[in-house]
C-alpha cells in the first residue's frame, strides 16, 4: 500500500551536498522533505572523510610517539588496539551523525528513510526499510545521491582479502601487508595511517607520480616524506592481476618486466563514480553523461525541467566542502536568497605533510599558456616548521605575470589544510601577492609561508635568498 503525498522541495540524498541544501532551504523558510537510504552525513560523515581522519589522527600519535625520542622524550612501544580504535573512529562519527539528525530536526525538515526512485518528472517513490512504499509529488526535486567507489576489475572487493575504503573502515583486525593501488587521496591517506599503526604498505599507481594533477614538486615532497616512513612506491605501473594461491599476490607491470607484491590484504582505491544505480532517471528524463554524471548547466539544472543535481553525483571535484557549497549555492538560488557563484575550489589530502591546493598549478598554467610568475618557498625556512620538528615541504605562490593577482597556491607542510584558506580567499576575492604581503602574520606561525610565498613573488621575501 502506498501513501501519497506532496512537497515543495524534495531532496534525494542526505550527505554533505542534501542535508546543506536542505538546512539552507529551511532557514529561507521553505519546506523540505530529505530522502536517505542510509544514515544521514552520506559518504562524508559515514565512510569518507570524517573516519579517516579520525584513524589519520590516533596513527598520528604513533608517529608523534617515535619523533619525541629525538627530542629526549622516550616512550615504550605503542601498542595499537585495533578494534578499540575502531571504535573510537566509530563514536567520532556517531556524534556527528547525531549532530545532523538535531540540525534537520531543529529546522523542521523531514526526512524520510528509504530508497527513492523517480516515477515521472515530478513524482518520486520511497521504498522504506519495512518495505512500505510512498509516493511523493514535489514542485522541486534535487539528486545529491552522491558516489560510490570505482571497481578495478579482477580486484572486486570480497571484505576479506580485496577492500575499498568501505572495507577498509570495517577491519576487525590490522593486517601485517597491505597493497593498496592507486596513489590518490584515498590510497596515500589510508597508507599513511595503515603504516603508522604497524603495517606493511606498499602502493602501486599508474601515474609516474603521487596525487597526479597535484604540483610534481609537491608530490615528490610528499612521497620522500612517506618513503622515509617506510612506504613502499612502485609508480608507473599496471595492475594486471591477483594470484590467491600458494599466498596473496598483486602481479603488475614495471615497464615490460612483470613483478608480484605479497601481501594480506588488497585495498583498491582508484577513484569514485557518481551513484544514480535504481533512481531511474530516465522516467524523469534526466541525461548522464558519458562518464555516468548527471548533467547539469551553471546553475545545476538538469536536462528535466525542475530537476536539480549537486554534489559527486554531477562533475565536477569530488569533495565534501565542494558538495555543501553546491548545497548553498543551489539552495540560496531556489529559495529566493543571496545568489552565490564560488570560483576558487581547495583541496587537502591529510597525509604527513599535509598536501593543499587551490587554482592553477605551474604547470598547468604552462598547459593554458598563461604567463605568471611563480615562488618558491621551502618550509625549512620558517621557525614554526623546526619547532614541529619538520623540514620537509614547501609552498608555491602562482601570480598572473601582468597583474600579479594570485591564480593558485600549492603546499606540502603541517597544517597544509588550514593554510589553504587564505590562498583561496585570495584568489576568490581577486588579491594580488603585493597585497597579501601587506598582511601582519603572526610569527611563528605556519601561515608566514604565504607571506613568504607572496613577498617572494617581488624578490622581497626576507627569510630565503631570493633568485
Ligand atoms: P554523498 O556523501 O555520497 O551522499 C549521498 C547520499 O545519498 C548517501 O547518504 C546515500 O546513502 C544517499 N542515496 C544515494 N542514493 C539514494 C537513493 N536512491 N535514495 C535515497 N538516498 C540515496 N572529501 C573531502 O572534501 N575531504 C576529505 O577529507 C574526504 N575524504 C574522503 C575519504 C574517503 C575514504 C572517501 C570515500 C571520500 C572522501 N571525500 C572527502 C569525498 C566526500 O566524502 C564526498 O565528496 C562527499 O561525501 C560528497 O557528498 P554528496 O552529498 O554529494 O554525496
Ligand atoms: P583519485 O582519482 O583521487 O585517485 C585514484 C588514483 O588511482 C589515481 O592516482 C589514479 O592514477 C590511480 N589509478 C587508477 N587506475 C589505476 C590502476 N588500474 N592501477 C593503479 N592505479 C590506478 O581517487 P581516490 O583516491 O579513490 O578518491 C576518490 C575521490 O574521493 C577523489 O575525487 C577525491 O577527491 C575524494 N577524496 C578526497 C579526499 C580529500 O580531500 N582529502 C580524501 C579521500 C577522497
Amino acid at each position: 500500500m502506498s501513501a501519497v503525498r506532496s512537497v515543495d522541495f524534495l531532496i534525494i540524498g542526505a550527505g554533505p551536498a542534501g542535508y546543506v541544501a536542505a538546512i539552507r532551504l529551511a532557514q529561507l523558510g521553505r519546506k523540505v522533505v530529505l530522502v536517505e537510504r542510509e544514515r544521514v552525513g552520506g559518504v562524508c560523515l559515514n565512510w569518507g572523510c570524517i573516519p579517516v581522519k579520525s584513524l589519520l589522527h590516533a596513527a598520528s600519535a604513533v608517529r608523534g610517539a617515535a619523533e619525541a625520542r629525538r627530542m629526549g622524550i622516550v616512550f615504550g612501544q605503542p601498542e595499537v588496539d585495533f578494534q578499540a580504535l575502531y571504535g573510537w573512529k566509530g563514536r567520532v562519527v556517531d556524534r556527528l551523525v547525531r549532530g545532523v539528525e538535531f540540525l534537520l530536526r531543529s529546522n523542521g525538515i523531514e526526512t524520510v528513510k528509504g530508497k527513492a526512485r523517480f516515477i515521472n518528472g515530478q513524482r518520486v517513490m520511497v521504498v522504506q526499510p519495512d518495505g512500505s512504499e510512498t509516493e511523493i509529488g514535489a514542485e522541486s526535486i534535487i539528486i545529491a545521491t552522491g558516489s560510490t567507489s570505482s571497481v578495478l576489475p579482477g580486484f572486486e572487493p570480497d571484505g576479506k582479502y580485496v577492500v575499498d575504503s568501505y572495507g577498509a573502515l570495517n577491519l576487525t583486525r590490522l593486517p601485517g601487508r597491505v597493497v593498496i593501488v592507486g596513489a590518490g587521496a584515498i590510497g596515500l591517506e589510508f597508507a599513511t595511517a595503515f603504516r603508522r599503526l604497524g603495517a606493511s604498505v606498499s602502493v602501486l599507481e599508474l601515474m609516474p607520480q603521487l596525487l597526479p594533477g597535484f604540483d610534481a614538486e609537491v608530490s615528490s615532497a610528499l612521497r620522500k616524506a612517506m618513503q622515509s616512513e617506510g612506504i613502499d612506491f612502485h609508480l608507473g605501473v599496471k595492475v594486471t592481476g591477483l594470484d590467491r594461491e600458494p599466498g596473496l599476490a598483486v602481479r603488475f607491470l614495471a615497464g615490460e618486466a612483470e613483478s608480484t607484491v605479497e601481501t594480506d590484504l588488497v585495498m583498491v582505491a582508484v577513484g569514485r563514480r557518481p551513484l544514480t544505480a535504481g533512481l531511474e532517471l530516465e522516467q524523469a528524463g534526466v541525461k548522464l553523461d558519458e562518464r555516468g554524471f548527471v548533467t547539469v548547466d551553471q546553475k545545476y539544472r538538469t536536462s528535466a525541467a525542475r530537476i536539480h543535481a549537486i554534489g559527486d553525483v554531477k562533475p565536477g571535484p569530488m569533495l565534501a566542502h565542494r558538495a555543501m557549497a553546491d548545497g548553498i549555492s543551489l539552495a540560496e538560488s531556489l529559495g529566493g536568497g543571496r545568489p552565490w557563484r564560488f570560483r576558487a575550489v581547495p583541496s587537502c589530502v591529510y597525509t604527513d605533510p599535509e598536501v593543499a591546493s587551490v587554482g592553477i598549478s605551474e604547470a598547468e598554467a604552462a598547459g593554458q599558456n598563461v604567463k605568471v610568475k611563480v615562488s618558491r618557498v621551502p618550509i625549512s625556512a620558517l621557525g614554526r616548521s623546526l619547532t614541529l620538528g619538520r623540514s620537509d615541504g614547501l609552498c608555491k605562490m602562482v601570480v598572473d605575470a601582468a597583474t600579479d593577482k594570485v591564480l593558485g597556491v600549492q603546499i606540502a607542510a603541517p597544517q597544509a589544510d588550514v593554510l589553504i584558506a587564505e590562498a583561496t580567499a585570495a584568489i576568490e576575492l581577486g588579491l594580488t601577492s603585493a597585497e597579501l604581503g601587506r598582511v601582519v602574520h603572526a610569527h611563528p606561525t605556519m601561515s608566514e609561508l604565504l607571506f613568504e610565498a607572496a613577498e617572494a613573488i617581488h624578490s622581497k621575501a626576507v627569510h630565503i635568498v631570493n633568485r
